[in-house]
């Protein structure tokens, strides 16, 4: 087992397609997206309840002088999860270890991060709704009584003993919070969701992120850039570094709305910071299913990705901005999925949810 160094997928090592405003972390950006990172409770923009919450939170167990209680944090990939976790650490004065779900493969992979803690350390669990059952049941008592059992042997009449932890806190990240089992859940003292982040506080970041990697932006040149990163940072911070190049290359150096319009144009993002991937599920809707519904497997092996991938990296964007809709029959195309494939809407289709987000 290895403490996580390099992304789950890669892990995990599951070959996925990725375009440029693919929310997943790639492999080449865990050393670049470091230095981005918010170091401090302070640095971490927007999410507003979030962040309060956790500074209460932590300026409670602080002042109790106990650990913090365990934290979920569930929501589309790049908002923000792991930030939060390590931050956490750092506000709390504390040691974190980071793993995640899919590369536990037994509880002995565990034990010893576990038993090395020190009171109030954190287990960061990434991906925690693909922890397997032993491990899950294994997690429990450690997260209720600071306790695990350990089997000396194997087979039915296995000796166990059990240990006792130094008081610690979990924290788990989830994209998908609906297949975490409810008795993990239960265990949470503290479950918080992320959202999109708004165009304001998208700029705000980007303002944030150009500082650090020194590059001079317009107010309008970051909002423009802001508006087409899907509302997560990850994206927003991706779309920046090749966008710097571009104008480096191209516009002595200043990211302005056009060089930002330029660059996304060669990357082939569009105003809404949809790319080909989004292009190719909206116009397999419309073209293969005849704007649906189509349940998620078809529309998955029409497409030739991953279910899941489509649901937990794709989707809930495209719903969230009003170009796909999920109904109990399977997913639809709305009016403005039919525009942005530059048709014309049939006159029976799905009315479009959000008109007014039209950007
Ligand atoms: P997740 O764990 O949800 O997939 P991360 O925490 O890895 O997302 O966030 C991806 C990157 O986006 C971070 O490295 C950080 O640079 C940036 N980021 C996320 N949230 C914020 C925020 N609220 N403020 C500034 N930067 C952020």
């Amino acid at each position: 087992m290895s403490w996580r160094s390099a992304p789950s997928e890669a892990a995990d090592g599951a070959m996925r397609r990725t375009e440029i405003t693919t929310p997943e972390e790639l492999p080449e950006e865990s050393g670049p997206e470091l230095s981005l990172r918010p170091q401090r409770l302070s640095e971490f923009v927007g999410q507003d309840n979030v962040r309060e919450s956790l500074r209460i939170a932590v300026e409670a167990a602080r002042q109790r002088r106990e650990p913090l209680d365990h934290l979920l944090y569930h929501g589309p990939p790049g908002l923000g999860k792991t930030t939060l976790a390590t931050l956490t650490a750092r506000e709390m004065g504390v040691n974190i270890k980071t793993t995640s779900g899919p590369v536990l493969e037994k509880p002995a992979d565990l034990v010893g991060a576990l038993t090395n803690q020190r009171e109030g350390d954190i287990l960061f669990i990434d991906e925690i709704h693909r922890l397997r059952p032993v491990i899950e049941e294994f997690l429990y008592p450690a997260m209720e009584d600071f306790k695990i059992e350990i089997r000396l042997s194997e087979g039915a009449n296995a000796q166990t003993m059990t240990m006792s932890l130094e008081p610690f806190t979990l924290i788990g990240a989830t994209t998908r919070f609906g297949l975490l089992t409810a008795p993990m859940r239960a265990r949470f003292g503290i479950i918080e969701r992320l959202d999109f982040y708004p165009q304001e506080d998208l700029s705000r970041i980007v303002e944030r992120s150009a500082k650090i990697i020194g590059v001079q932006a317009t107010r309008d040149g970051v909002r423009e850039l802001a508006a087409r990163a899907r509302g997560t940072p990850r994206v927003a911070n991706r779309l920046l570094r090749r966008v710097r190049d571009f104008a480096q290359v191209r516009a002595g150096g200043v990211l302005t709305v056009a060089v930002v319009r330029d660059a996304l144009r060669l990357l082939n993002v569009d105003e809404y910071g949809l790319d080909g991937m989004d292009s190719r599920i909206l116009a397999t809707i419309v073209e293969k299913f005849d704007g649906g519904p189509v349940g998620l497997n078809s529309l998955a092996v029409a497409i030739g990705e991953d279910a899941g991938t489509i649901e937990e990296v794709y989707e809930p964007y495209l719903i969230q901005e009003g170009f796909m809709m999920r109904g109990p029959r399977g997913r639809l195309a709305t009016a403005k999925a039919y525009r942005r494939l530059g048709l014309e809407p049939p006159d029976d289709e799905a009315q479009d949810p959000h008109p007014s987000l039209g950007i």
